[in-house]
C-alpha cells in the first residue's frame, strides 16, 4: 500500500492523489490537505497532526522541536 509523502498514512486503494514532478520524482498524497501543505513548503515531520511527526519524534527521541533560542529570564 501507498504512503502519502507528507503524513506518513497509508493511502487507501482507490483514494488519493499521485503527484509526478518534471524531473521523474513522484509524490503520493492521501488528502488535498497534504498536497496543499507540500506546495506551502511545509515539512510533514514538522506539524503535529502528522503520522509522520509522531515517528519522527520516536526516532529522535522526543527532540522533534526546532531548538529555539529561549532567552533566560532574568531573576528579579
Ligand atoms: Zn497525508
Amino acid at each position: 500500500m501507498a504512503v502519502c509523502s507528507f503524513c506518513g498514512n497509508e493511502i487507501k486503494p482507490g483514494t488519493g492523489v499521485r503527484f509526478v514532478r518534471k524531473d521523474g520524482k513522484s509524490f503520493s498524497y492521501c488528502s488535498s490537505k497534504c498536497q496543499k501543505n507540500t506546495k506551502l513548503g511545509r515539512e510533514g515531520r514538522r506539524k503535529k497532526w502528522t503520522k509522520a511527526y509522531v515517528d519522527f519524534k520516536k526516532a529522535t527521541g522526543g527532540t522533534a522541536k526546532k531548538k529555539s533560542s529561549k532567552k533566560k529570564k532574568k531573576k528579579r
